[in-house]
């Protein structure tokens, strides 16, 4: 059995392209593969949302004029989703449609890019804003109510605690805490944290839930681990 380490999750930047335009979808996906990014396609608002609950992305693409839900609607609705809160949004405008831009940053839009665009200046800004974000390349710190990882370091604190765990266990509170407030099956826990080509048992995922739970007890936080009947688990700072 090979695992991977924490760090393996995040050296590919997975980048959300929410745009109708096929051509301009494939010139972007082109540039992100070139730049070492994996791309993800979605031509409207509810392919994006379908994506990101598949997979929340470290970045999404939101162009502005979107078939149905516009870009900007679809911004608002995806800052107040816990699952997409965090997830930075460069958004893709027409030249003319840059006076909105002050009530794209009320929608919680992180920068912008106008068409037209090159490539080279889209990954410049991408790189920009993955730098800034939580889990980006800069700081590196995820948190979620008393806990915070320390990512470059690959250290768990509770409070100003360290927290001492197991690999595995700092996987899986890994993928926890940036994925907080959502139900996930043991199957789906097997394919996120393990890898879906690996071969792992699903009672494998409770002993961890276990040993997870442990790690966390002396701290008083072992019930953000929430045993959901019959669904799976679902990891929250609200017991
Ligand atoms: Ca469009």
């Amino acid at each position: 059995m090979i695992l991977s380490t924490a760090e393996d999750l995040h050296v590919q930047k997975r980048v959300l392209i929410v745009e109708d335009e096929a051509s301009i979808r494939d010139m972007v996906a082109f540039a992100l593969r070139k730049a070492g990014m994996e791309p993800v396609h979605a031509a409207d608002a509810r392919a994006a949302q379908l994506a990101i609950a598949e997979k929340v992305p470290d970045l999404i693409l939101l162009d502005w004029m979107l078939p149905g839900l516009s870009g900007l609607d679809l911004a608002r609705r995806l800052r107040k989703e816990q699952i997409s809160r965090e997830v930075p949004i460069i958004m893709l405008t027409a030249r003319g449609e840059e006076m909105d831009r002050v009530n794209g940053l009320e929608a919680g839009v992180d920068d912008y890019v106008v068409k037209p665009f090159s490539s080279r200046e889209l990954v410049a800004r991408i790189r920009a804003v993955l730098r800034r974000s939580p889990g980006g390349d800069g700081e590196g710190i995820v948190e979620l109510g008393r806990l915070r990882i320390d990512e470059p370091a690959h250290r768990v604190f509770a409070g100003g605690s360290a927290v001492p765990i197991g690999p595995t266990e700092y996987r899986l509170l890994h993928f926890f805490m940036t994925h907080a407030d959502r139900v996930y099956s043991r199957t789906q826990l097997l394919d996120h944290v393990w890898g879906s080509s690996v071969y792992v048992e699903e009672r494998t995922v409770d002993v961890h839930i276990r040993r997870l739970r442990k790690t966390l007890e002396p701290f008083g936080l072992d019930d953000m681990v929430q045993t959901v009947r019959s669904a799976g688990y679902r990891f929250s700072a609200e017991s």
